[in-house]
């Protein structure tokens, strides 16, 4: 027997969250981000489910590489651009659509020998101040832009840092039609959380990542838990031992947690090196046998410890969700301090992964 321990991706679940997006980016057209092997789902694992979409978005040129040789024949585009200039022999063969965000990026499309001229995303730094030409000088890029022959069509894409808050996308959408205003190409703004919450930033192209595997851009599951967005993974183990403790007994490294009377506890197969966080403290919501309950204590790397206090019924091989259909991953991520990209694209390589439809 395998330890208990599997992720089971509803495949299901992906393609309704691609038609969810289209309901609310109806006149926009879809990159479907599957950056960080789709984070954490696998990219060949799920790529098929999300064939409805207009094209794939994401950094990695292997992973480019991967999708189309796994047969996708529409457009793929390279959210951080190439690397280096070699790379472009990789983005004619495979065609490859590209972000620029710098001169020398330029330059070496200018200077390359190419079968085809490239698709490339012009990307504009509009307040995140990560990747992208200063506002000013993209109307000067986008003329220089213009007389490389080894370019075909340009896209102006930029990047929001606050679309999840109050504080919206006003600033940068502002700087962003300041800077474009002259320039009459598509646009290519908005991730999940202005997919969802700014129509305004639609144009041509959207691209969400995180709501196509069903977890929230805000790190919140209320903000979308009426948008009809489903869970894209459930991880599951069991329950492995059974403590009873008395007033005083401790538990787990450290002894974070002390019992104050009789208590009977559940040790789960699962730690931190399947990817569940460390950092999550005892209180930490998860699913035993029908039942809400509560991690104990520190997450070993192996193991978990749960109060079976609320599920007298639960007994050595009892079903655990850590996160998934029962139990949203943002409100694990949120009682650890982070957010569900982390935790999904955080799931290790040893927990076996099963697809279900
Ligand atoms: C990751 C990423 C996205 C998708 O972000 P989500 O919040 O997951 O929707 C979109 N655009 C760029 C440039 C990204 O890096």
């Amino acid at each position: 027997m395998p330890r208990p321990i599997s992720a089971t991706l509803h495949l299901g679940a992906i393609a309704n969250n691609l038609q969810v997006v289209r309901r609310f980016a109806p006149g926009a057209k879809v990159w479907s981000v599957v950056k960080a092997n789709a984070y954490g789902h696998g990219i060949a694992r799920v790529w098929r489910s999300l064939a409805q979409t207009d094209g794939f978005a994401m950094l990695d040129l292997a992973e480019a590489v991967l999708l189309r040789e796994s047969g996708w024949q529409g457009p793929i585009l390279l959210l951080e651009g190439f690397f280096q200039p070699q790379d472009l022999a990789l983005l004619d063969r495979y065609r490859l659509t590209t972000a620029v965000h710098s001169d020398w990026q330029l330059a070496a499309i200018a200077e390359a020998r190419l079968s085809a001229p490239l698709e490339v995303y012009l990307k504009v730094n509009s307040g995140m101040n990560r990747l992208g030409f200063a506002p000013e000088r993209l109307h000067g890029v986008w003329q220089q832009a213009q007389g490389i022959a080894n370019i075909a069509g340009m896209t102006v894409m930029s990047h929001f840092a606050t679309a999840d808050g109050p504080e919206g996308v006003q600033q940068q959408m502002a700087t962003i039609e300041n800077a474009a205003a002259a320039i009459p190409l598509p646009r290519c703004l908005a991730n999940s959380a202005a997919t969802l919450w700014h129509p305004d930033t639609h144009g041509g192209w959207v691209r969400p990542g995180i709501v196509l595997y069903g977890a929230s851009p805000s790190g919140r599951w209320r903000d979308i838990a009426a948008s009809g967005l489903q869970p894209a993974m459930t991880l599951s183990s069991e329950i492995i031992g059974i403590q009873r403790l008395k007033s005083g007994d401790r538990v787990g490294y450290g002894g974070r947690y002390g019992a104050t009377g009789a208590q009977r506890i559940g040790v789960v197969a699962c730690g931190y090196a399947d990817g569940y966080p460390r950092h999550a403290p005892t209180g930490t919501p998860v699913w035993v046998g029908g039942v809400l309950t509560r991690t104990l204590g520190t997450v070993s790397m192996d193991m978990l410890a749960v109060d079976l206090a609320p599920c007298p019924q639960a007994e050595l091989g009892t079903e655990v969700e850590l996160w998934g259909r029962r139990l949203p991953v943002d409100d694990v991520a949120t009682a650890a301090g982070t957010l569900g990209y982390e935790l999904l694209t955080a799931l290790a390589a040893r927990v076996p992964v099963a697809s279900e439809i």
